[in-house]
């Protein structure tokens, strides 16, 4: 089945103002930095229609349901660095960027395990490691 998209219009600005403070919501250009609207690779150029930072699971998942709920493209984004356009917002919609996603939540050390959130970058996950005495092979 084929899903028809639709545009943001200010109803849907208003419900992810609900959520997102205005300090991490961004609308349009130039407030959308030009780098969100291209990977690593820039091969296209596209600019989704609103910017997010989220800071939780709980904002992601009312941002989500909604989106579901309203046909409007929802584009994840960590570091941007991908080479086949994952990360570009092809369809414009909204771009729910992870990057203030970055806090170590478990260091498992009976099974070496690491949980963290989606904004983690590999350098910081390497020290944290070291930091406890174990190291990062990837
Ligand atoms: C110089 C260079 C070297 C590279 N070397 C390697 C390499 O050695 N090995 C390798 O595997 N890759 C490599 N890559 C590719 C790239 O770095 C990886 O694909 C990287 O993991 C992308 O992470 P990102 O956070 O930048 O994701 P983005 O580019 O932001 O997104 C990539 C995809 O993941 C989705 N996505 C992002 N975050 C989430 C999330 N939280 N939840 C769900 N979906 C999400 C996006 O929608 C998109 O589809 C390299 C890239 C460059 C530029």
């Amino acid at each position: 089945m084929s899903v028809t998209f639709k545009s943001i219009i200010e109803k849907d600005l208003d419900y992810f103002k609900s959520i997102i403070p205005n300090d991490r919501i961004f609308i349009g250009e130039p407030e959308i930095h030009e780098d969100y609207s291209h990977d690593e690779l820039s091969g296209i150029k596209l600019y989704p229609e609103v910017l997010v930072e989220a800071t939780t699971t709980n904002e992601i998942a009312l941002l989500l349901k909604y989106c579901y709920e309203n046909d409007i493209p929802v584009t994840p984004r960590g570091q941007g660095t991908g080479l086949v356009g994952g990360g570009v917002a092809l369809e414009g919609g909204l771009m729910i960027s992870t990057v203030k996603m970055n806090k170590f939540i478990e260091l498992d050390e009976a099974n070496l395990t690491l949980t963290v959130e989606p904004g983690v970058l590999l350098m910081e996950i390497s020290k944290y490691v070291e930091d406890n005495d174990f190291f990062l092979s990837a």
